[in-house]
């Protein structure tokens, strides 16, 4: 049955709009207009489109704090996954539920409403299969739909430890699938979830270390739907993949796949200026985890050249150290204020806001690299939207575009009072109805884990 939902401030397309009605039937945005149409419901607040998280690993975020003490010889990423790698030992299907439903409520409550969840996590503790190949892959999807975020479900090849075919180390057996085994994974998917209005699937060869050039070609046969690799996160992937094939890594898949909209490049950090403008005009997405890349202490994304070159963007939480899309966001454009010494760079012609400019991108984005039909209030997208409270004192008096800017660029206090998933409610004033018993469970696994 239709609902209507009417908004004194809205982002419809570009525009902040004043005075609307939203007409959602059955998940899905039907019409958007103006005034206030009979018998809606306020939306009391100002209505957003719901950010899409377009990189999760979601078991990550019962990590997240325990890899910030100082080693012996200077910390890295590589030193950070020695510790994934310990934490992994442990964790069971229950624990990958229990972590990931957690997770998932806290992700709305703060703004996302769909999470593309780069799943490596298959094997049990001891590199065998579950009776169920696809077990762990069900609890995440039990995960989403606790929750009710939407999921954009990336199940992950990964076969070798280094470029070149090297077998793959103790810590990472959980990970690896033959062709055959991600295959018959992918179908149980499919025939699973495939019908889902809040699911797509697609798939996510991990990265050109792990995943050799035969088996990447045959593992995007599988799908119609995105395709997610990390890339050029790190100085040393970078060098390996030299020594290798000659090439860096996003060189090498643009010489070796015709890149476009369904892939998503995550992190690619370090680019040569080439690499930086054909990325960009390729029309695949840069998957950018600012929070995340930060606490790895990865690098620089040429973010400022990759945006001028035409280049298309999605916010992820990627080890899930935030959950806050407003924090990530700051981030991408603080980095190039704290590189140039200068302000407002993500948006430079006169007047522009430069919050309200990454919110757009950052929608825009991440439902391409989803591929979902969602990241804009409009006639035949998902009745996926966040509702800010406009009262809140961040928020109070502000309107438009300035509203935009205020949510973006004022702490960390939470604004999101509504949230609503294909059509449902599942954030109400703030709170999760559920929240208490997922989080009441989440402390026990912890408790567990931790033991
Ligand atoms: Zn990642």
């Amino acid at each position: 049955m239709a609902h209507a939902l009417y908004a004194d401030q809205a982002l419809v397309g570009d525009t902040m709009v004043s005075d609307v009605t939203l007409t959602v039937d059955d998940g899905w945005i039907t019409s958007i207009t103006p005034g206030r149409a009979p018998n809606s419901e306020t939306a009391g607040g100002i209505v957003l489109p719901g950010m899409p998280d377009v990189h999760s690993h979601a078991f990550q975020r019962a990590m997240a704090g325990l890899a910030e003490r100082a080693g012996p010889e200077g910390d890295s990423f590589w030193s950070w996954r020695e510790v994934m790698y310990r934490f992994l030992q442990r964790l069971g299907p229950e624990d990958v539920e229990a972590v990931a439903t957690q997770l998932y409520v806290e992700l709305l409550l703060h703004g996302y409403t769909t999470v593309g969840e780069f799943h490596y996590l298959h094997t049990d503790p001891a590199g065998g299969l579950y009776a169920d190949p696809a077990e762990l892959a069900h609890r995440i999807v039990a995960a989403a739909r606790a929750s009710g975020i939407g999921l954009t479900l990336l199940p992950v090849l990964y076969q070798t430890s280094q470029f070149g075919g090297a077998a793959p180390t103790q810590g990472q057996r959980r990970f690896v699938l033959s062709l055959d085994q991600f295959s018959n994974l992918y179908q149980r998917l499919q025939a699973g979830y495939g019908e889902d209005a809040n699911i797509r699937l697609g798939v996510a060869p991990h990265s050109l270390r792990a995943v050799p050039p035969d088996a990447l070609a045959a593992v995007i046969k599988l799908t119609d739907g995105p395709i997610h690799i990390h890339a050029a996160e790190q100085v040393k992937e970078v060098a390996d993949s030299v020594a290798w094939s000659g090439l860096r890594p996003v060189d090498w898949l643009l010489q070796h796949h015709a890149l476009d909209q369904r892939w998503c490049l995550i992190h690619a950090t370090h680019l040569t200026d080439d690499e930086t403008r054909h990325l960009a005009k390729s029309g695949a997405t840069a998957g950018l985890c600012p929070t995340t890349e930060a606490n790895l202490g990865d690098g620089f994304f040429p973010f400022l050249e990759f945006l001028g070159h035409g280049g298309g963007f999605g916010i992820g939480t990627d080890s899930n150290v935030s959950v806050s899309p407003v924090e990530e966001l700051r981030w991408l454009e603080y980095l190039r204020r704290l590189q140039r010494q200068s302000r407002n760079l993500t948006e430079t012609s006169v007047g522009a806001s430069t919050g309200a400019a990454l919110v757009r991108a950052a929608l825009q984005g991440g439902a391409t690299a989803l591929g979902r039909p969602i990241g804009a209030l409009a006639p035949g997208k998902r009745a996926d939207l966040i509702v800010l409270d406009a009262e809140h004192p961040i928020l109070t008096s502000r309107s438009g575009n300035l509203a935009l800017d205020s949510w973006v660029f004022s702490g960390n206090q939470t604004t999101v009072r509504h949230v609503m998933v294909g059509g449902r409610w599942v954030v109400r004033d703030g709170r999760h109805p559920d929240q208490d018993t997922i989080a009441a469970r989440y402390r026990q696994t912890i408790a567990r884990l931790m033991a």
